[in-house]
């Protein structure tokens, strides 16, 4: 925990934000998580994917705009993947998430909840989900309320909650009495200790009660992780439970755990890969960075043997 703190913390100085994205060094990295900028790039490797057998969703990257004009040009642009996605053969096995940050959450939730209205309706034509990815403590709520207002128009959207988060639980309730899907997550943000849980155990144990009432209780879940022991355990409740193995997905990162991703498959589970793209990836790579040591360790070798 505190090596993620002073990771999150330093990446958001911003001689280290120059460094990294200027640096071709990190280059190499970044193209292990973030599947390119551009929408064919993104579009080609969901394709790949998809023909191995697994689903996808795509994430065009971007938080936090700063303008409502700004906010209107990201819809725009999630409108041209969809409608990207929707000439491909494979649309029936991907999927958009999305941040309501990039739809302009900061300048109103009235802006957001227009973009994020406008982009439903698009996905509706081709019969397709669109998750509103989770972002830090400041928007819990908004995006728990933003999915209770269009989920009577829009069944297929859905969100994410995060098991280290002291809310986690009453969250979980109020996405299952409406019927919504959740990929349930263990949190990639720096949160104060007010709102969220800071030891592993805790949040490992949330996430499991949570996995198991969704699984009984939810509507497709998606158990997004890549912590072996939480898949084990999670796997041994279904067998004792006889869950159809139709009814929920596993979820994990592009480039995250790619062995465990193919074996969850030939298990004949569903399996979902996120594929993050685009060109603002500097926030998606930091959080990745700081989730394990090893990344850092990675950069590390590299530089001493330039
Ligand atoms: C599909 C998907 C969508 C997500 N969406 C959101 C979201 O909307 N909001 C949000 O806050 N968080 C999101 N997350 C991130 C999540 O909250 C965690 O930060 C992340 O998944 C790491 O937690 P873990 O469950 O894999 O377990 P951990 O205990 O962190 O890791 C377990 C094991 O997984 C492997 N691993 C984990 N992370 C990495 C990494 N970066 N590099 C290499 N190996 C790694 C390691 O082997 C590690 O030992 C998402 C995660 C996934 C998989």
């Amino acid at each position: 925990m505190l090596f993620r703190t002073l990771i999150l913390r330093a990446a958001a100085l911003p001689p280290v934000k120059a460094l990294v994205t200027r640096s071709r060094l990190f280059r190499g990295m970044v193209h292990r998580f973030v599947a390119g900028e551009s929408i064919e790039e993104a579009v080609l490797v969901a394709e790949g994917l998809a023909e191995r057998c697994f689903n996808v969703s795509l994430d065009l990257l971007g938080e936090n705009v700063a303008t409502v004009e700004e906010a209107d040009h990201e819809r725009e642009k999630y409108i041209a993947l969809i409608d990207r996605i929707g000439q491909s053969a494979h649309r029936d096995k991907v999927n958009v998430s999305i941040k309501l940050t990039a739809l302009g959450l900061d300048q109103g939730e009235d802006v957001a909840e227009r973009n994020f209205r406008t982009l439903l309706e698009a996905a509706k034509r081709y019969g397709m989900f669109v998750r509103a990815d989770m972002e830090d403590s400041r928007y819990t709520e908004q995006t728990v309320a933003m999915i209770e207002r269009v989920f009577p128009d829009y069944p297929e959207t859905g969100t994410v909650l995060q098991s280290m988060m002291k809310r986690f639980d009453d969250d979980v309730e109020r996405m299952v009495r409406l019927g919504a899907r959740v990929r349930v997550v263990k949190g990639a943000y720096l949160e104060p200790p007010e709102v969220a849980h800071r030891e592993k155990s805790v949040v490992d144990l949330n996430y499991v009660r949570a996995a198991k009432r969704l699984l009984e209780h939810g509507r497709y879940p998606a158990l997004a992780t890549h912590d072996e022991r939480i898949i084990a355990e999670i796997k041994a409740f279904v067998a004792e439970k006889g869950i159809d193995k139709a009814s929920f997905e596993w979820q994990m990162l592009f480039g995250i755990r790619r062995d465990l991703q193919e074996q969850l498959r030939q298990e004949g589970y569903n399996v979902r890969v996120y594929v993050p793209f685009g060109e603002s990836w500097y926030p998606y790579f930091s959080r990745r960075l700081a989730e394990r040591p090893a990344n850092l360790l990675f950069i590390a070798k590299s530089l001493a043997h330039r």
